[in-house]
This record gives C-alpha cells, sequence and structure tokens, in this order.
C-alpha cells in the first residue's frame, strides 16, 4: 500500500485498526519526501530523519501498553512557517528569523502535540505571508507540483505544494486575504479560513491581526473537517478567539445534498478579469449545486470593487505596527554593520526584509501617519463594515455564496514579480471574506486545457464552518475531481 497517497481520514483509520505503525508512517512520507521535494521546494525545513524515526519508534512503543490512539497521533503534517513551533525554528520566509526557533508552541501546534502527531517540517511562505504565489520568500520558491513552471499561489504555497504532492498528509496554513484558499485552488487541494475568531492565533506570526486566520489544508473535505473539529474552539491565550460552540464538523460532511440550502451567486465575482475557462468550470460547478437540490439566485454584493483597495490599506497598516517589533534588539536578524544605535535599527530592518515586507511597511506607515489617517485608514474602516454590512444582508437570504477563489488558475514563475498591482488582483475573489471574517473554503472543481487546477469558493455566515463543509462535501461527492493527481516531473 502507499501511505502517502491516502487521505488523512484513511491513514487514521489505518493507524487505529492498528494496521499500519507510526514508524511505517514516517518512513512512507520520509521516502515521498526524498523522491520529490527538491523538485517542489514546499520546505524551509524539515525535521531530520533520526528524530522523526525516533518519535514515530516512541510512539509504538507507548502504544503497545496504552492500547489507545488519539485522532492526530502519528499523523505526519506540514506546518506553515509562520505558526510556532517550540524549538523548531520559525523563520516566516524571512532572514530576519533566519535563525530564530520560539522558546514556545503555537497553540494549535500545542494541541496536535498532546496528540503526538508527526511534524514533518515547516513549510515555504512569502515573507512574513505578504504575497500570492510563495515568491516573496527568503528562501526561494516553492513550485506547483502540477507545473513546476509554475507558482503554488501564495502566501502558504508551502502548505498547499506538499499536500498536492503527497509530501505530508494534511498541513495547516494561515490567511489574511486568501493565503489558504489561493495557493488551495492553485495546487488542486482544499483550503479552509474558518470564521475569524474560531481558532486560535496564539503563537502565529502577526501579519494583520484583525485578519490572520490559521486553518486547514487537506486532500479532501472530510479531512478539512477533521483538522478543524481538533483546532477550533476559545483559547484563554488569545483574547480575539470566539467563546461559540464547536459543533462536530465531520457530521456536516456525511450529509451528501445540499438539500434545503439556499446558495448565493454574486454578480460582481463574474466580471472582467475572469478566465473563460475558470468561468465555465465555476459555473458548471453551480449547475452541479442545482443538480445536488440546492436553490441557486443570483446575489449582489455591490462593494466587491473596494475589497482589494479596503484590504491594502487595513493589512499594511496593521503590518508597519505589528513588524515595528523586528528591530535587531531582543531576538532575531542584527546587522553587523552598524557604528551607533539609529544605525543599528536602519540597517538591521534594511537588511532583514525584503522589498514586498518593506513596501506595505511603507504602505502602511503612510496610510496612519498625521494628516492622512482619516482619509485612508479611516476610511477603509468604513468601507470594511460596508463590505461587512452587504454579507449580512445577503445572508439573510441564502446560507452561502458560491464563486471561483482565483480569477485565472496558477500563473508561471516570475510573471507578475515585477507587477505589485497584478499580484494584488489574484486575491480579488478571496479578501472579501477576510474583510468580513465570515469562513470560506476553496475546493477543485476542474483543469484547464494546460492541466492547472481550478479552485471553486463557498463562503458562509459566521461560525456556519459546517454548512460550508456540507455543501463543499456534497459538491466533491458528487464529482471526481479529487482523484486527479500530480504527476511531478
Ligand atoms: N495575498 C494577500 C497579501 O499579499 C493575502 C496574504 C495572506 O492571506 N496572508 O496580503
Amino acid at each position: 500500500m502507499t501511505l502517502f497517497k491516502l487521505s488523512l481520514k484513511e491513514l487514521q483509520d489505518l493507524f487505529t485498526r492498528g494496521e499500519v505503525t507510526a514508524l511505517e508512517i514516517a518512513r512512507a512520507f520520509l521516502l515521498r519526501m526524498s523522491q520529490v521535494e527538491f523538485k517542489v521546494k514546499a520546505f524551509i525545513t524539515q525535521t531530520d530523519r533520526e528524530t522523526l524515526l525516533a518519535q514515530a519508534e516512541a510512539i509504538d512503543k507507548d502504544l503497545a501498553s496504552w492500547r489507545k490512539t488519539m485522532p492526530f497521533m502519528a499523523m505526519p503534517l506540514a506546518i506553515k512557517d509562520n505558526i510556532c513551533t517550540d524549538g523548531v525554528r520559525t523563520t516566516c520566509g524571512s532572514v530576519m528569523l533566519e535563525h530564530f526557533a520560539p522558546p514556545y508552541d503555537s497553540t494549535v501546534i500545542a494541541t496536535l502535540r498532546t496528540h503526538r502527531y508527526l511534524l514533518l517540517g515547516k513549510t515555504n511562505l512569502d515573507e512574513f505571508a505578504m504575497g500570492s504565489s510563495t515568491e516573496h520568500s527568503a528562501f526561494g520558491p516553492t513550485r506547483n507540483p502540477w507545473n513546476l513552471k509554475c507558482i503554488p499561489g501564495g502566501s502558504s504555497g508551502g502548505s498547499a505544494a506538499a499536500v498536492a504532492a503527497d509530501e505530508c498528509v494534511a498541513a495547516l496554513g494561515s490567511d489574511t486575504g486568501g493565503s489558504i484558499r489561493q495557493p488551495a485552488a492553485c495546487c488542486g487541494v482544499v483550503g479552509l479560513k474558518p470564521t475569524y475568531g474560531r481558532v486560535s492565533r496564539y503563537g502565529l506570526v502577526a501579519f494583520a491581526s484583525s485578519l490572520d486566520q490559521i486553518g486547514p489544508i487537506t486532500k479532501t473535505v472530510q479531512d478539512s473537517a477533521i483538522l478543524l473539529n481538533a483546532l477550533a474552539g476559545p483559547d484563554p491565550l488569545d483574547s480575539t478567539s470566539a467563546d461559540q460552540p464547536v459543533p462536530d464538523f465531520t457530521k456536516a460532511v456525511k450529509k451528501k445534498d445540499v438539500k434545503k440550502l439556499k446558495l448565493g451567486v454574486p454578480k460582481e465575482y463574474f466580471t472582467e478579469g475572469l478566465d473563460s475557462e475558470v468561468e465555465q468550470a465555476v459555473r458548471s460547478a453551480i449547475d452541479e449545486f442545482k443538480n445536488l437540490g440546492g436553490e441557486v439566485r443570483e446575489v449582489s454584493l455591490p462593494s466587491t470593487e473596494w475589497a482589494i483597495a479596503t484590504y491594502y490599506v487595513i493589512a499594511t497598516a496593521e503590518a508597519s505596527s505589528n513588524l515595528a517589533r523586528y528591530d535587531g534588539v531582543k531576538y532575531g536578524f542584527r546587522s553587523k554593520e552598524k557604528q551607533n544605535l539609529l544605525e543599528m535599527y536602519q540597517r538591521t530592518r534594511a537588511e532583514g526584509f525584503g522589498s514586498e515586507v518593506k513596501r506595505r511597511i511603507m504602505l502602511g506607515t503612510y496610510v496612519l501617519s498625521a494628516g492622512y489617517y482619516d482619509a485612508y485608514y479611516g476610511k477603509a474602516q468604513a468601507v470594511r463594515t460596508l463590505i461587512r454590512r452587504e454579507f449580512e444582508s445577503v445572508f439573510q437570504d441564502v446560507d452561502l455564496l458560491v464563486t471561483p477563489t482565483m480569477p485565472t488558475p496558477a500563473f508561471h514563475l516570475g510573471e507578475k514579480l515585477q507587477d505589485p498591482l497584478q499580484m494584488y488582483l489574484s486575491d480579488i475573489y478571496t479578501i472579501s471574506a477576510s474583510l468580513a471574517g465570515i469562513p470560506a473554503i476553496s475546493l477543485p472543481c476542474g483543469y484547464s486545457q494546460l492541466g492547472l487546477p481550478i479552485g471553486l469558493q463557498i463562503m458562509g455566515r459566521p461560525f456556519e464552518e459546517d454548512k460550508v463543509l456540507r455543501a463543499a462535501s456534497a459538491y466533491e461527492q458528487a464529482t471526481d475531481w479529487r482523484k486527479k493527481r500530480p504527476v511531478i516531473r
């Protein structure tokens, strides 16, 4: 049996039944990584072979006396490299944190660690999660397993590529404006951004704190529900985590239909700039929802056109403040060339940050500066409220919204690197859900003529991930897209 091809659910079942050992799992994934990682480059840091095998052996040994497994025991996961892992370096794709090993675990990792999961490694990302292609990483780009000349999306490109290439059974990403969903779409896997506050952000290195969320990147919708079950819930260490009941999300994916669900199709998501192959695939998916018993209707979200501008004011403003802590004093990189304190700050930040991060810090500092604050930051906050209210209003009439995830399939490496605005436009369909704080998933709904995956996005009301997962699962089960796997060459 080829263990690395299995879904999380399948691997969990085998392990729980005692049909496979932790050591066999660890060996299978180490082998897979040795076959494809040099092509895909999904990881910044890989757990070394001896450490991983020793962990797996210890699990098998303890299990002999416990006879009881936990859901993530021995499950080989890849973690985006902006999620803190105690003692394992967490670089954020930046020279600034190249040698930074956090002295503590993020809450999501602490949870998985109590389950005794296997950490395969930390995955590549755009520096501090700022980007849409994983090209803005100080460690070089990750490649799309479906076509190594193409980007895997971003910023969680390493996590999405690792899942698509079967280098891990599932992964964690983070999403501020699309960074879980957009790479999932590019790599033909499932990516879920939970409702803001659903999953603790404690130990997630902050980019834009009012938008950041951690979420699962998986091979199937069911796997997404399984991971969300483990991650969701309030956390005393994150005051923005929500004290909301956490249902068993795997129940939602068992319903195989969307009967009685009302699905809205926002017309503003099907305008200029949408690739015709993507449009066709998404429209067929919408027809499939009708076949499955869903009630589909067109709706309108008029402020959609302001979403990108609003996001790039708010996210950069928050980033400029969050990134002020990297000053070379307490931790992280410090420039060697310095005559005095001021020069130390300046050189540290000049040498430690890449160009996209600097661009964001400058933009954010500008929109927050005296005299411009009201015109930019204040206005963006007002538009954000407008966007959220429009969602609230359409969600009075429909349960879910169905749209493309990304306007085009994955583009070529280098294609948009010199043109930040074009790069920003790849998030045009994902950013609104982030601004509104609502849950949204991306799953495969077809392939372009060149064989690149196309993603379908389903958004839902706050804390209604169960409905989002139910619709996604019904569609996934009714179609065959998940069976197609990339040939890495
Ligand atoms: N691509 C968007 C940006 O560059 C979103 C990034 C993210 O979600 N982390 O900001």
